[in-house]
Formats: C-alpha cells, sequence, structure tokens
C-alpha cells in the first residue's frame, strides 16, 4: 500500500520507536497521529511533523476509542497503524519475597498485549468499512513484539509473555481481516537505541550492544521505522512477524 495520504495511527508515538516510525511516515506523506500515554511527548512529537499529539492509554477501551475517534475526525478512518506503546520491567517468579505479585504480571500484558489488541481491534473497524485501493487492500497493521518472545530471559515471564502474544495474534488477524483487504505483521526488536534502553546502566547497555552478529551495536529507531514503512509499501507481506535484531539470539 502506498503511504502516501493515507491517515496513520502510532502508539506509543511520543518516544523511541514510535516517535521514529511518525516521522518516517510524515515524509512519505501520510497524515499522522501519535497517541501516548504521555501527551506531552506526544504533542512535541507531533509538532515536529505537522501531526496530532493525542493522549492514550492503550491499555483503556474508552481511552483508545476517544483517540481513535479524535484521529478520524481530524485525517479520516485510519489505514495504517503501527502499535509502538511498550512496557519493560524485569521480575521473579518466585522472588525474594515470595510470588510476582499477580498485578505485576497483569500490569505488562495489559499494555503490551491488550493494548496492542485493543487497538488493532478499532483500527480494524474503522479499516473495514474504507473504500479499497489498488488490489482491494484497505489497510495495514503492525505490532511491536520483541525477540524476548521467542528467547526470554530468566526475570523476563511477564514481557516475554506478553510479547509472545503479540506473534500469537498476528496470524489469526491477518486470516480474520483478510477479508478486508487488511494486512497484520508484526516486527520483533532485538536491542535499539530508544529511551528504553538508554535507562539501563552503562556497562550493561555496551555489554548489550556487543550481542548482535553483525554489526556490534544497538538497533536506531529509524532503522526500525525503514522496516515498518516497507512492510505497509509491500503488499506480498501478510501474517509475519519479522526479527530486526543483528542476527542475535539471546541465551
Ligand atoms: P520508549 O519507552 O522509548 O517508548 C514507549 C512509549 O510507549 C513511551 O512514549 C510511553 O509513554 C508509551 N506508553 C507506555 N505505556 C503506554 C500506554 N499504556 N498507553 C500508551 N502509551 C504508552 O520505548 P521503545 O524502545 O520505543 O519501545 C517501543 C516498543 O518496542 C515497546 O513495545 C517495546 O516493548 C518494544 N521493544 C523495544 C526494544 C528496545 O530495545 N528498545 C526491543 C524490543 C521491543
Amino acid at each position: 500500500m502506498k503511504i502516501e495520504g493515507m491517515a496513520a495511527i502510532v502508539t506509543g508515538g511520543g518516544s523511541g520507536l514510535g516517535a521514529a516510525t511518525g516521522r518516517a511516515l510524515a515524509r512519505a506523506g501520510a497524515k499522522v497521529a501519535l497517541l501516548d500515554l504521555d501527551l506531552e511527548k506526544a504533542k512535541t512529537a507531533a509538532e515536529e511533523i505537522a501531526g496530532l499529539g493525542l493522549a492514550c492509554d492503550v491499555g483503556d477501551a474508552a481511552s483508545a476509542e476517544a483517540a481513535v475517534t479524535a484521529a478520524r475526525q481530524a485525517h479520516g478512518p485510519c489505514r495504517i497503524l503501527v502499535n509502538c506503546a511498550g512496557i519493560v520491567f524485569g521480575g521473579r517468579i518466585v522472588g525474594r519475597d515470595g510470588p510476582m505479585p499477580l498485578a505485576d504480571f497483569e500490569s505488562i500484558v495489559r499494555v503490551n498485549l491488550i493494548g496492542t489488541f485493543n487497538l488493532l481491534r478499532l483500527a480494524a473497524t474503522d479499516m473495514s468499512v474504507t473504500e479499497p485501493l489498488e488490489d482491494g487492500e484497505r489497510g495495514v497493521i503492525i505490532s511491536t513484539a520483541s525477540i524476548a518472545a521467542f528467547e526470554g530471559q530468566m526475570g523476563q515471564a511477564g514481557y516475554a509473555a506478553s510479547k509472545a502474544g503479540v506473534v500469537g495474534l498476528t496470524m489469526p488477524a491477518a486470516r480474520e481481516l483478510a477479508r478486508w483487504g487488511i494486512r497484520v505483521l508484526a516486527i520483533a526488536p532485538g536491542l535499539m537505541d530508544t529511551p528504553m534502553l538508554r535507562g539501563l546502566p552503562e556497562e550493561v547497555q555496551a555489554d548489550l550492544a556487543n550481542q548482535p552478529l553483525f554489526p556490534k551495536r544497538l538497533g536506531t529507531a529509524e532503522e526500525f521505522a525503514r522496516l515498518a514503512c516497507h512492510m505497509i509499501e509491500n503488499s506480498a507481506l501478510n501474517g509475519e512477524c519479522i526479527r530486526i535484531d543483528g542476527g542475535m539470539r539471546m541465551q
């Protein structure tokens, strides 16, 4: 699908991978709405690209419905959704103080998995009533998983499970939405240079940057955004999760 002129929604658009994807989509001529829990960050990122910055908690039905409605009113029904909103935190299943609080597991699944599904269902409904484009295509949905979906580390039970859910959602959603010409894809990043990763201690970052096979560095948000744009433009891609990780496999 061509990007120019299309209405696009990017969640987690105030920072990191989402902000870079918003910039790339705007450069390609899309009308971009950036949704983020942090309205200030969404607005600042949106100003840069003459887009729309909206407050949205992706894990909340009413909040997401309000944001998608506001984006529709400004730009028309959405044709492109890129789900980037996400959180990360670690925790052992059996910790020093006993079992992991269930609320911890629930909160990461709420944002990363339920939040992804929440926007997917709303955007897909919008897309389903648009006019078909070339080849009968109506829209493209890309969600952000992680290589932790496949090789989750100790302490990542919640994060890895939430991201495995995003991978698992991709094929059934692609199958179900194919009747409207909506493609559904996911990206599994390795280690990307974003505020999420820059929160880690320097020595941990240096160690992580050494882990990809080649190139031995963190991926950039712009590389993620380029992949997302390619996935939108290449209509042969569907139902797939693509790794962007420099060949890295976590032990
Ligand atoms: P980031 O922290 O820079 O950006 C995430 C954004 O999501 C923030 O702006 C935050 O405010 C927003 N957000 C958090 N909770 C939200 C909610 N409930 N509703 C709406 N917005 C919310 O992080 P990033 O590195 O750009 O991460 C983007 C996605 O990529 C995440 O899903 C993350 O799990 C995934 N990912 C990142 C890496 C990496 O190395 N950076 C690797 C694999 C996967």
